[in-house]
């Protein structure tokens, strides 16, 4: 990150609280709630001893933090990453809640981290990692609680391994204690380009707005794991050229489109970098390539004062959460730059975790197709009524959504007799 920028600007959970200010400002909410809307509930911090392989033991440290769970039980993803901190987590299980409250569903907002780089963890070590962790957060999760899904750097099979040790523990299978789990053990058709396709649904309505079709549409992806990747992957196979992907090494670029399948190849079996050394580029410069669609989908703070100026993208589809500053924010929203907002951009992750979860509740599993109907109708609905309420208001779209659902959680709140 850039050293001119204070550290403050870049603290997660100021920036989380910056952003609810600003919506309850809008909407004139007292200040009371707002400050009970800009801290979570409940923080669980964890340290916990792992064997490694050698015969050694590493203690490695975790959290959990239920945001909000005015509306229902908390929901949000454990991320693995060297860099998690505790003001991060913090800010993300805040944007989990006003996430499930753009899109509706019947959640709070909760997140997990664990410092640590699963990258140079064997397949064991990752395996003992993640049941340790969900041992040490069983007492505050569960199906009527807190719901875990994957994030950053953390897969179907670690979910299936902490469903397991959640299910023994509790002496029962319990396969709705979290979701993004392999289908085999009651994951969701559709779970695994959830967040990609709807993000897609709403590039698809942003498109619409300004009017270019998306057969003329350049793409650049910034980050290339579950939401990147396969955001590259469905908007090419919709006509789009997808001029730049990145991953946490670097990336490539081609001004005529990048070969997807050589990418996808190239990034199984080597680095995407092989692609060709006159095609590489960094992370920084990707960012303010000449493109229509700019997709941030890897980590916080990509998008700064710093760089906003130079971004020449039109829609923003934030597939991270947080990549954007509040500084950022005012430099592309002075400039016209159509931002999707993360809580709106990648909530088709969590939302069919709800319809996973719904699923193993029922004991009934739906089709792809099913799932697929019903995230669109739903990203669709969420997209519009974010926009209408922009244009009503004369604002953006961030703070749109945000209004959308701090007015959830407020009316929840007040029905349960809260505030
Ligand atoms: N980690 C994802 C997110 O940030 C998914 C959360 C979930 O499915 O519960 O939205």
């Amino acid at each position: 990150m850039n050293h001119t920028i204070e550290k403050e600007e870049l603290n997660p959970y100021l920036i989380a609280q910056r952003q609810v200010d600003a919506a309850a400002a809008k909407l004139g909410l007292a200040p009371h709630i707002t400050e009970l809307l800009k801290k979570p509930k409940r923080v669980l911090s964890v340290s916990f001893p792992v064997k490694m392989d050698d015969g050694t033991v590493r203690v490695f440290e975790g959290f959990r933090s239920q945001h909000n769970d005015a509306v229902g039980p908390t929901k949000g993803g454990i991320r693995f990453h060297p860099g998690v901190t505790l003001d991060e987590v913090k800010a993300l299980s805040m944007w989990m809640t006003f996430k499930c409250g753009v899109v509706s569903l019947p959640y709070g907002g909760g997140k997990g981290g664990v410092i640590c780089d699963p990258r140079e963890l064997s397949t064991s070590e990752l395996e003992r990692l993640s049941r340790a962790f969900m041992e040490a957060i069983a007492d505050i999760v569960g199906p009527e609680r807190d719901i875990p899904a994957p994030d950053v750097y953390t897969t179907p099979q670690i979910m299936g391994w902490m469903m397991d040790t959640y299910s023994k523990l509790r002496g029962h299978n319990t396969p709705g204690v979290i979701t993004g789990k392999p289908i085999i053990i009651g994951g969701s058709q559709g779970r695994g380009n959830a967040t990609a396709q709807g993000c897609v649904y709403t590039i698809q309505c942003a498109l619409k707005d300004i009017g270019l079709p998306m057969e003329k549409a350049k793409v650049a992806v910034q980050g290339y794991g579950n939401a990147g990747r396969i955001a590259a992957r469905l908007l090419s196979d919709l006509g789009a050229t997808i001029v730049a992907v990145s991953d946490s090494r670097g990336g490539i670029y081609d001004p005529n489109g990048l070969d997807i399948d050589r990418v996808e190849q190239l990034k199984d079996t080597a680095s995407i970098a092989d692609y060709g050394s006159e095609y590489v580029l960094t992370n920084e410069q990707l960012l303010e390539l000449d493109v229509d669609i700019l997709i941030p989908a890897a980590l916080e703070n990509v998008i700064t004062k710093e760089n906003a100026p130079n971004i020449k993208a039109k829609i923003i589809a934030e597939a991270a959460n947080g990549p954007t500053t509040p500084e950022a924010d005012e430099i592309l929203n002075a400039k016209g730059t159509i931002v999707i907002p993360d809580i709106l951009a990648n909530a088709g992750g969590v939302t069919v975790s709800y319809f996973e979860w719904v699923q193993n509740l029922m004991n009934y599993y739906w089709s792809e197709e099913e799932v697929l109907e019903k995230l669109e109708v739903i990203m669709v609905k969420s997209y519009d009524a974010v926009r209408t309420l922009a244009n009503e208001y004369d604002t953006n779209l961030r703070t749109a959504a945000y209004m959308i659902s701090l007015q959830r959680v407020t009316a929840a709140m007040q029905a349960r007799g809260w505030v």
